[in-house]
């Protein structure tokens, strides 16, 4: 049976996930599924979707978890994903995670590895203001930093209790450099995918 590498990633915004995720999906050749940039092209395409979920975006909130949950079950049953997929930004509370524990018990594909990514608050803001000038998201004023920071610290980060339990956790020292980052990934995911 061929394997499949199933890797999920949670830790704050800022703390270069969304990078290292891709980096991931180029070297696998497995999709990076993102709920934050499906939400992102919704959005700037105009669909029904995208114009429900902005206000919700731009303040920083959570989008209702049926939707997510609704959007990541699609994605994960597409053929290109067939041999594995990168999640980044979904699960963002326990409900979600509950959901998808039984998706991918329904699709019996367990996940390989989840990767928590730790690291300061403050390095966060830092590198998210900085973002913010360079990129001008909306989501990256300094009202919504905060708020998503709390967000993450109240609903997000109580996922690492969630997966504990699964022997699939592991801390990501997220406060170094892209390239030392990544080689602390490689490591783990060389070590959790079957030979
Ligand atoms: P991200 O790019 O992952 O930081 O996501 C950007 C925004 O999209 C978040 O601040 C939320 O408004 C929304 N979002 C992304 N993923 C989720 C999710 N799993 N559940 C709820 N909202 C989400």
């Amino acid at each position: 049976m061929p394997s499949q590498l199933n890797v999920l990633l949670f830790g704050p915004q800022g703390s270069g996930k969304g990078t290292q995720a891709k980096r991931i999906a180029a070297e696998y050749d497995i999709p990076h599924v993102s709920t934050g940039d499906m939400f992102r092209d919704a959005i700037a395409t105009q669909t029904p979707l995208g114009l429900r979920v902005k206000p919700i975006l731009d303040a920083g909130e959570l989008v209702p978890d049926e939707l997510t949950i609704g959007l990541i079950r699609e994605r994960i049953g597409a053929p290109d994903a067939h041999d594995g997929f990168v999640l980044d930004g979904f699960p963002r509370n326990i409900a979600q995670a509950e959901a998808l524990d039984d998706l991918l018990g329904e699709l019996d594909r367990p996940l390989t590895a989840v990767l928590e990514f730790l690291i300061p608050d403050e390095l966060c803001i830092e590198r998210l203001l900085g973002r913010a000038a360079d990129e001008g998201r909306a989501d990256d004023a300094p009202e919504a930093i905060a708020r998503r920071l709390e967000i993450y610290h109240r609903e997000t980060e109580p996922l690492s209790e969630h997966y504990r339990s699964t022997g699939k956790l592991v801390g990501v020292h997220a406060d170094r450099s892209m390239d030392e980052v990544w080689a602390e990934i490689q490591q783990t995911l060389e070590q959790a995918v079957p030979a």
